[in-house]
């Protein structure tokens, strides 16, 4: 006999641990399946050297007192192996593993008319039937490896950031080429500086990488505080990117004399975090004027720390190459100092292409540059990858992949059409990547879990986004797209690192707004989506 639940949760991240936490609470039959061996999503598949959250801490954490009462974190930016504890915890706390399957990819699922019924399918065989699918996959579920000729010969190890080997990989005196400088690049372009005999850096575009700040806590400090924590949860929950602390001014930053907005930008760079990109003028990521201004005290603060003028040109050119914060900014403790140190050498791809991959190393241009480990920081096929990678067949036939070829299409980037019965979280035209893991897990989560006990309370067994709907949100999108300068860059936020994938913003920007959308559906009766 098939198992039949009520809701399926994929994903053990922040958002599935959530959901099966209070839909058990709440009386649902509920499972959760994960492709990784433990909880933790993307803390479980992004071990490799350096990998560390740019939130921080408590922002970068559950609000519910029972897992945050006894639980001290020994960093203000935790890495891979204090997160990966954290989830430990927190199974601890919420005895959440009884009922999840590790190990286990969901592959396909199709949708039973007549039942209201999804059929899942895993890639070890094993099947489910579930009233719901919460799918909770993230926005980093499928690495994104380019194709670069002569890939597999190379005779070293070569391994994607987020394919990590979980018993680790050592750089000693290794001869070490990072292709790629997003967020996982820099992370390990810190680690590896220390240790490798050589360090090659493979950069197409420079990184407008903020200063972290890191900070150790002291175990009484850290306790001490957890009194303001109820108040600190409440204000990240009304905050515009679920960071209690990062709150801008409405002034435009043009419009601030010079002297007062240099102090306030100063302030944000000594707070670090993303205090410097979101936290100073609540105009910098839609006024081209106000952009620049952040831009140049970026890179002025920025070549003071290179000290070759032609390598700090590189790496923070004169004229940006994109709006400042278009792209996902990251963070860096010592990342430009590194390219002051003779083992390390940063190779511009835009002017030295990567021409192949072979036995030895890299052959880039002219050169042949021969290495022990190739690092792929090559991002990922962002927002959608992972759930198109699943076969997913709805209504008449109807596939994902197919139905999304032209673009995403979806009702408050939580309900397709065509695709009943399945709800996403922290998915593709919802804020994703521009609101802070844990509280959208919590405040977009909570919204769901409503909505399943309603459907249920109300007898409904079935639940599918309008056309119409999806429609006017994709409207929506565009028009907000438009009122910012992300457009401008090629980014994952707008699919532009995948060749051939559609151009369009995946993550809603302004996350109390998307919040008020959702909430007037609800209050309309779930307005937007058609029920049974
Ligand atoms: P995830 O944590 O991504 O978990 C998704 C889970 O789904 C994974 O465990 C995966 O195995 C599983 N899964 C996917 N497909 C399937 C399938 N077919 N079958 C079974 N299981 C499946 N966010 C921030 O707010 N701040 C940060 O500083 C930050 N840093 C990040 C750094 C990195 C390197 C990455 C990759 C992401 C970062 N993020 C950050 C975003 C991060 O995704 C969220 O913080 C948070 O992890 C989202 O939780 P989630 O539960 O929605 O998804």
């Amino acid at each position: 006999m098939t198992e039949q639940l009520d809701v399926l949760v994929v994903g053990a991240g922040y958002s599935g641990c959530y959901q099966l936490y209070r839909l058990r609470q709440k009386g649902f039959n509920v499972k959760l399946y994960d492709a990784g061996a433990e909880l933790g999503g993307i803390w479980y598949w992004n071990c490799y050297p350096g990998a560390r959250v740019d939130s921080d801490v408590p922002n970068y954490e559950f609000s519910m007192e029972e897992v945050w009462e006894d639980w001290t974190w020994s960093e203000r930016f935790p890495g891979w192996k204090e997160l990966r504890a954290y989830f430990r915890h927190v199974d601890q706390k919420l005895g959440l593993s009884k009922d999840v399957r590790f190990n286990t990819r969901v592959s396909a699922a199709k949708f039973d008319e007549k039942n209201h019924l999804w059929h899942v399918t895993c890639e070890d065989g094993h099947e489910v039937t579930t009233r719901f699918v919460a799918a909770c996959l993230g926005f980093a579920s499928k690495a994104y490896v380019p194709d670069i000729k002569g890939l597999s010969t190379f005779e070293g190890e070569c391994h994607h950031t987020a394919r990590w080997p979980q018993d680790g990989l050592n750089f000693d005196g290794k001869r070490v080429g990072v292709v790629g400088t997003g967020a996982s690049g820099v992370q390990v372009v810190q680690e590896a500086r220390r240790s490798a005999s050589r360090l090659a850096v493979f950069q197409r575009t420079p990184n407008i990488a903020l200063p972290m700040q890191q900070k150790y806590f002291d175990e009484q400090e850290y306790s001490e505080w957890k009194k303001d924590f109820p108040e600190i949860f409440r204000k990240r929950d009304a905050s515009g990117g679920g960071l209690y602390d990062v709150n801008p001014e409405k002034r435009a930053a043009k419009e601030v004399p010079e002297n007062e907005r240099v102090l306030r930008f100063e302030q944000a760079w000594l707070k670090g975090g993303f205090q410097f990109w979101s936290g100073t003028y609540s105009d910098i990521l839609s006024d081209v004027e106000s952009n620049r201004l952040a831009y140049d005290f970026w890179r002025d603060k920025t070549h003071l720390r290179i000290h070759d003028p032609e390598l700090a040109e590189k790496l923070a050119p004169s004229e940006p190459l994109h709006p400042f914060g278009a792209k996902r900014p990251s963070l860096e403790q010592d990342y430009f100092e590194a390219f002051n140190q003779p083992n390390v050498e940063l190779i511009d791809i835009r002017q030295t292409p990567i021409a192949e991959i072979n036995a030895k190393g890299v052959g880039a241009g002219d050169r042949q540059i021969d290495l022990d480990i190739i690092v792929l920081a090559t991002g990922f096929d962002a927002s959608t990858g992972g759930i198109m990678q699943i076969d997913l067949q709805g209504v008449d036939g109807a596939r994902i992949a197919d139905e999304w070829r032209g673009g995403v299409r979806s009702w408050l980037g939580i309900g397709i059409p065509k695709f009943p019965n399945l709800l996403m979280l922290y998915g593709p035209q919802s804020p994703t990547a521009f609101w802070n893991g844990p509280t959208s897990a919590e405040v977009q989560g909570d919204w769901v879990i409503e909505l399943l006990e309603w459907l249920r309370d109300s007898g409904r067994t079935r639940i599918e986004a309008s056309h119409e709907a999806a429609e006017s949100w994709n409207a929506h999108m565009n028009e907000l797209a438009a009122s910012t300068l992300l457009p401008e860059a090629d980014s994952w936020y707008m699919g532009a690192n995948i060749p051939g994938k559609p151009r369009q913003l995946l993550g809603h920007s302004g996350v109390q707004s998307y919040m008020k959308h959702c909430n007037a559906c609800a209050n309309n009766g779930y307005e937007g989506f058609k029920f049974e």
